[in-house]
């Protein structure tokens, strides 16, 4: 079975890693796209799509996938055609998984299956938590694997989220 996962990840966490290890249960193959992949440098997606992909694929090492696609997309106007958009830029797959609302709402709408997994400590566990770690100067790293700390420190992430939260005053 070939699963399809997809997310901002800005940045990837330990949240994700978990939906991945559920994934990685019932699934031997699987997509991850990298949404939003026209959005960087900004509160709410500060990371780019290339730094996202480093991110994701430096923490999957250790996954029993048998062949794992990362495919950033970005997004379209309308949430009607997001789906067919999707599905032209990734190869077939058999399931979705998401925790997400709209992706469940509009994939199943496609008539596809869709699989949710319990949410891994949420408040904790969320890319918003993070990046509000980051801008207060507090501690993020135990919140991602430790690789993705690595690649956020080797492009001094926090520091670009402190600067674009500075007022221009
Ligand atoms: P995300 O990085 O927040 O989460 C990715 C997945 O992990 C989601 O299913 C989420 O529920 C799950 N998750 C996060 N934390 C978890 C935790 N602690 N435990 C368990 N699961 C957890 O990404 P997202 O916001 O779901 O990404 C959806 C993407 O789809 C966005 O890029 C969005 O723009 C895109 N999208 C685009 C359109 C459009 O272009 N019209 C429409 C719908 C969605």
């Amino acid at each position: 079975m070939r699963a399809l996962l997809i997310g901002r990840f800005q940045p990837f966490h330990n949240g994700h890693i978990k939906l991945i290890g559920e994934i990685a249960k019932s699934n031997e193959e699987l997509i991850i796209v990298v949404g939003s992949a026209q959005q960087s440098y900004t509160l709410d997606n500060p990371f780019t799509a290339g730094e996202r992909i480093e991110m994701i694929s430096s923490a999957l090492g250790k996954t029993k996938f048998k062949q794992v696609y990362i495919i950033p997309i970005e997004d379209v106007d309308s949430n009607q055609i997001w789906v067919s958009h999707v599905k032209a830029m990734v190869p077939r797959f058999d399931r979705v998984y998401s925790n997400n609302p709209l992706v469940k709402e509009l994939f199943r709408n496609d008539g596809r299956e869709v699989v949710s997994t319990p949410l891994f400590r949420r408040l904790e566990q969320s890319g918003t938590n993070i990046r509000k770690l980051m801008i207060t100067s507090e501690k993020w790293e135990n919140l991602v694997p430790a690789s993705v700390a690595e690649v956020i420190h080797s492009i001094k992430g926090d520091e670009r989220l402190r600067n674009l939260a500075q007022k221009d005053e």
